[in-house]
């Protein structure tokens, strides 16, 4: 961007997505306005963070000032309010971008997804989005950021003006120090704002735990000193937060409802967490932790870039607001504070990839995630499942990608399952302890939902045998089972691959039918010939045919996500054959057999056929390639049919 001359007053557009937003903020929102200031605060305590630690390397930048605080001042007179701070501040360039022309990524599905939110989640879906900033419309018909970035000369202050429509103004001034000056002209019914009582009560409430001081300028009538019955008017600046660290206090002094405002802050949630995980670990490295595991799915997992790992502090300095090394992705939804005082306070992120210590750091704590999750899993089942139904499908991921964690993984998933009833989970300690002495493996089938599940063909056997088969619906179950071979030393099968083990009075069975079937089977083989191969099958109890995959090949469920994500432009995945197999119990089966024992020639034979291959293409879900063709063959059956009547 070109250097705009000093004192020149450049008017611009806000990019149309930031447009919408604030259209949206300041025409729909009602409730819970005062967020506003949670955000603005969170924003100043974020710049002081930045100025501290860079300045570790360069205290030049600081001009003396290291009194951090967040000053929050009420002029009734003018009707504002101004959140005053001493951070970091911007320069004219990043305060266009970053207040005017950036929209974040994820802004457009956050959008719609704000449209068709109840009013009364908009604010929570605003602050967790982090169009913190915005929120300031909300009670302010205009604002005005003055600010200078640390480090700049005097006259290259900025300073921002909008009224929250379609544009804002930028202009380069005079800032004698550096830092952020928001500055919110208050609508007419918002002056509630600039009451002492009402800036006290909302910092309390969401901005307790920021650890620099929120003060403000208050006028107290205190005794004249050597007048007794006289007061006079003081002004003292009061600091409204208490700025207690959390984690680095003992646990048994903390009450539940600190821990859980504390994770509202961190979190932008506004439930409370599923647990909290609080200690000092002590030995090689010390450090402390303060986690929580969300209950519910955090906002940036849905849309934009999650922010991933917990804030790195060292002595009581936030070095990175996210450090990624400390958590593996899929744990990912995890938040919170981890304190090292071993670290050196002056690391940079390529430093702390290769430190040793963050290595220790992250398995220790991976370790107690876990311990905790389990013992959840244990003691609160029907919590642990609320927890899982959020966020399994995060931490399944682990079972694909940790090959050291795998077992743990693997044995904190839960899942729906045949013998449940719906919306009812398993543990696979539960699987496995219930299965019967004859069952050798693990089943399972992987599908969009429990209903369809339920209605296919695969499940019949094992309904017959008293087997129960684990349902998996997440999309990603497919991509995880690839990974997974066993659990407590049995082996993983799915339900829809390869063949059932069968005992021996269904193996003689077997082999006679095998004999009866084997000349129509050869005949249909060179007809029906979508299918890589047609055989008899030891899973029907009811339905006269269906479809399965070669054990290792894809199922019909992943060929159908790959083919939607090969829609719009990427190649499409060619589909692998499958296998149709017969059910020679069924009294249609028999009687193609017996239709074809009398004449092998009889054009019915590909008919009927073909119409027990199309119905187990419709059963598993699948599409079928000429469904004319499987319209006039039903239709003949249903003619016959009717000339009967
Ligand atoms: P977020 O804080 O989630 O990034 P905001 O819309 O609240 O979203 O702020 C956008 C950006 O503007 C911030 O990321 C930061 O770069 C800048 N910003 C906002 N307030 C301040 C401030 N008080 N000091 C310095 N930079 C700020």
């Amino acid at each position: 961007m070109s250097e705009a001359p000093a004192a020149s007053t450049e008017t611009m557009e806000f990019k149309s997505e930031l447009r919408q937003i604030l259209h949206l903020i300041t025409h729909s929102l009602y409730s819970n306005k005062e967020i506003f200031l949670r955000e603005l605060i969170s924003n100043a305590s974020d710049a002081i963070n930045k100025i501290r630690f860079n300045s570790i390397n360069n205290s030049d930048l600081l001009d003396g000032d290291t009194e951090w605080k967040i000053k929050l001042i009420a002029d009734k007179g003018k009707n504002t309010l101004t959140i005053s701070d001493n951070g970091t501040g911007m320069s004219r360039e990043t305060i266009v971008d970053q207040l005017g022309t950036i929209a974040k990524s994820g802004t457009r599905a956050f959008l719609e997804t704000l449209q068709q939110a109840d009013e009364a989640s908009r604010p929570d879906l605003i602050g967790q989005f982090g169009v913190g900033f915005y929120s300031s419309f909300m009670v302010a018909d205009r604002v005005t950021v003055v600010s200078r970035l640390a480090g700049d000369p005097i006259d290259q202050g900025v300073r921002w003006v909008s009224a929250g429509e379609g544009e804002f103004t930028v202009k380069t001034v005079d800032k004698e120090t550096h830092g952020t000056d928001v500055t919110l002209h208050l609508k007419e019914d918002e002056k509630e704002f600039l009451e002492e009582w009402r800036l006290r009560q909302v910092v309390k409430e969401f901005s307790d735990f920021i650890e620099y001081p929120v003060v403000m300028d208050v006028e107290r009538h205190e005794p004249v000193e050597g007048e007794d019955d006289k007061t006079e008017a003081v002004v003292r600046e009061e600091t409204l937060n208490s700025m207690k660290a959390l984690w680095l206090r003992s646990k048994d002094e903390i009450e539940e409802d600190e821990y859980n405002a504390f994770y509202r802050q961190i979190s932008h949630d506004y439930g409370d967490p599923a647990r909290v995980i609080h200690y000092t670990a002590e030995g090689l490295t010390e450090f402390k932790v303060l986690l929580f595991i969300p209950a519910k799915r955090p906002f940036d997992m849905m849309f934009g870039d999650p922010k991933v790992g917990p804030r790195l502090y060292v002595q009581r300095v936030q070095i990175m607001e996210n450090c990624e090394e400390l958590l593996p992705p899929y744990l990912r939804f995890i938040k919170g504070v981890v304190d090292c005082a071993d670290l050196p306070l002056n690391v940079s992120r390529e430093i702390l990839q290769q430190n040793p210590i963050l290595d220790r750091i992250r398995k220790n704590i991976v370790k107690r995630i876990f311990s905790v999750l389990e013992e959840m899993k244990k003691d609160e089942f029907d919590k642990y499942v609320d927890f899982y139904r959020e966020l399994g499908l995060i931490l399944k991921e682990g079972m694909a990608q940790d090959f050291e964690n795998r077992d743990t993984l693997t044995s904190l998933a839960v899942y729906e399952s045949m013998n449940t009833e719906a919306g009812k989970y398993i543990s696979m300690d539960e699987y496995v302890d219930q299965m019967p002495p004859d069952q050798e493996e693990i089943y399972y089938l992987i599908g969009e939902h429990r209903g369809m599940l339920e209605r296919t063909p695969y499940l019949e056997v094992f309904r017959d045998r008293g087997w129960n088969v684990l349902f998996m619906t997440d999309p990603i179950d497919e991509f995880v089972m690839t990974s997974v071979t066993e659990y407590r030393e049995k082996k993983y099968k799915a339900a829809d691959k390869g063949d059932i083990s069968a005992d021996e009075s269904d193996k003689a069975r077997a082999e006679d039918d095998e004999k009866t079937f084997k000349a129509l089977i050869e005949t249909l083989k060179g007809k029906i010939t979508e299918v890589q191969d047609i055989r008899l099958s030891s899973r029907l109890k009811d339905s006269a045919s269906c479809l399965v995959a070669d054990e290792g090949a894809m199922s019909a469920h992943m060929e159908r996500l790959m083919q939607r994500m090969g829609e719009g432009g990427a190649q499409s995945q060619a589909s692998s054959k499958r296998i149709l197999e017969l059910n020679a119990g069924h009294p249609v089966v028999q009687g193609l057999q017996k239709l074809h024992d009398s004449d092998g020639e009889d054009a019915r034979v590909e008919s009927i056929g073909r119409l027990l291959y199309e119905q187990a293409v419709v059963a598993e879900g699948s599409k079928l390639d000429d469904p004319v063709g499987f319209a006039g063959r039903i239709n003949d059956l249903l003619v016959k049919e009717l000339i009967r009547i």
